[in-house]
């Protein structure tokens, strides 16, 4: 986890911390390894009751079991309640017959058959707030929301996104005033490289736990109750979350969901093994504008969109540098605000078409693919100012330009941004043909 996710992790807390204050309540942050942090508190508070959200992931459901062990021990109740998700996914994989494999067309008609997802969970009153015991300002001093300094990450922020509640709802109401926006919602029609971002921009506020994706949920169906018409999955907004149910639905039950190895839906591929081409991808130094400007969003910012991600994930694995998908997700796991067991691991392996996804003869060219949707570059120009000077012709090949034209933007390749660190015509075709052998071995 990166400091731009700390960062945001404690926003979240001071407003947590700040929204329970008003209820004439108080957040209360523990800091250690759970099971000790446990067992002090317990006996601390006489707690009797610990409540905590039910998670698919493994590492959660075994902190859930050892809860559930230690209640056992001390004599408190563990109450494991859904939140995180739309639906349980058991039921829905109990309709799949127990187990993927399971495609998103199955997936929707198995939801058809649950119906929609459960309410939220009873809202707190007021009530519950005053029977909380509060403690004395000096004692509730050694439960603060840690500093960053605490954790020894840098104090600034780099990155545009605050954390919390309060920021998460505010950006679902600006996007939600726009119900035509929200009924025409086609995922593939969003533009990678606009300046602010054209999809929702709330997975990080998901992510964290700021915002429920069931008030998310049926506040777009109220929109689509009163539309005329409005788009479906998969490319409608509630379309987007249920790829996100997906996600949940098939990682909860394939085991290594988040490796090649032992991972029983996953293509195996016999990736090439090259740190010093990995760290060029992951520190934007390419020489593909298109590709290092997402990268260096991702880096300053922790989000980028959803066909930015395409595009660097196509790059690195099976387009051009053939590098194993696993070590995309771990860059993107420490710089992503939104990282996510689950959808990191499943989108990556859709891109580099290890599973899920099999049109893999779609290449993306790292040159016309952003050119598409933003001919002049602007996207490139904010965040590599060294290029920003160059004619919109060469914005996305600055190397094609000539050593006059270089020298009159300010900017020599090979000496202040780097050449093309592949030939992407050759280096694609050779990767197309190692593509169809893998897949006729495998097949055979
Ligand atoms: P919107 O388009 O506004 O969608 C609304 C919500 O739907 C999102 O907030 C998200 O919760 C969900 N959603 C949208 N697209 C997807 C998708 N393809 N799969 C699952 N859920 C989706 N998303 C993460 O939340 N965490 C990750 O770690 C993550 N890693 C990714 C890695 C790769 C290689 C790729 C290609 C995609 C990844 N995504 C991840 C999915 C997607 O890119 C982001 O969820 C989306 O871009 C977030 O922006 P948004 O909130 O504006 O999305």
């Amino acid at each position: 986890i990166g400091a731009l996710r700390w960062h945001f992790l404690l926003q979240s807390l001071e407003d947590l911390q700040k929204n329970l204050c008003q209820l004439g309540s108080c957040l209360l942050v523990a800091q250690g390894e759970y099971e000790a942090v446990l067992r002090d508190q317990v006996q601390r508070w006489e707690i009797t009751r610990v409540t905590l959200d039910a998670e698919t992931e493994p590492f959660y459901k075994e902190m859930e079991a050892n809860i559930r062990r230690l209640g056992a021990e001390l004599g408190f109740e563990v109450l494991s309640l859904l939140g995180h998700s739309l639906y349980d996914t058991n039921r829905i994989l109990d309709l799949n017959g127990g187990s993927p494999p399971l495609t998103y067309k199955r997936f929707l008609h198995i939801l058809s058959l649950l119906g929609d997802p459960e309410v939220p969970v009873r809202n707190l009153t007021a009530e519950d707030f005053q029977r909380c015991r509060i403690p004395d300002s000096g004692l509730a001093e050694s439960y603060r929301v840690p500093l960053p300094g605490d954790l020894k990450i840098p104090p600034q922020n780099p990155s545009p996104w605050r954390g919390g509640e309060t920021e998460g709802l505010q950006r679902l109401e600006q996007h939600l005033t726009d119900q035509g926006w929200v009924a025409n919602f086609t995922k593939p029609r969003t533009i990678p490289n606009s300046l602010l971002p054209s999809t929702t921009g709330l997975s990080p506020y998901f992510s964290m736990g700021c915002l429920s994706v069931r008030t998310f949920f049926y506040r777009l169906s109220n929109i689509y109750a009163q539309a005329k018409h409005h788009s479906l999955p998969p490319v409608s907004l509630q379309g987007q979350l249920l790829w996100r149910e997906f996600f949940y639905t098939v990682a909860s039950a394939t085991p290594n969901f988040t490796k090649m190895a032992g991972n029983p839906i996953c293509l195996q591929i016999g990736w090439y093994e090259d740190a010093e081409r990995l760290h060029k991808w992951k520190t934007a130094q390419t020489g593909f504008p298109w590709i290092d400007a997402i990268m260096t969003q991702l880096r300053q910012e922790g989000w980028i969109h959803h066909l930015a991600r395409h595009a660097v994930a196509c790059f690195l694995t099976r387009g051009d540098l053939w590098i194993s998908w696993e070590e995309g997700m771990k860059v993107f796991e420490e710089l992503l605000l939104d990282a996510d067991y689950s959808i990191n691991a499943g989108n990556w392996m859709w891109l580099s078409a290890s599973a899920f996804f099999h049109q893999y003869t779609r290449i993306f060219c790292p040159v016309r693919f952003g050119r598409r949707t933003d001919p002049e570059g602007q996207y490139i120009r904010k965040y590599l100012p060294m290029l920003k000077n160059f004619p919109s012709k060469y914005i996305y090949e600055p190397w094609t330009a000539s050593e006059e034209e270089q020298k009159q933007a300010g900017c020599i390749i090979g000496r202040d941004y780097p050449f093309p660190m592949v030939n992407h015509k050759e280096a694609s075709d050779h990767n197309l043909q190692l593509m169809k052998q893998v897949r006729e071995e495998q097949h055979r």
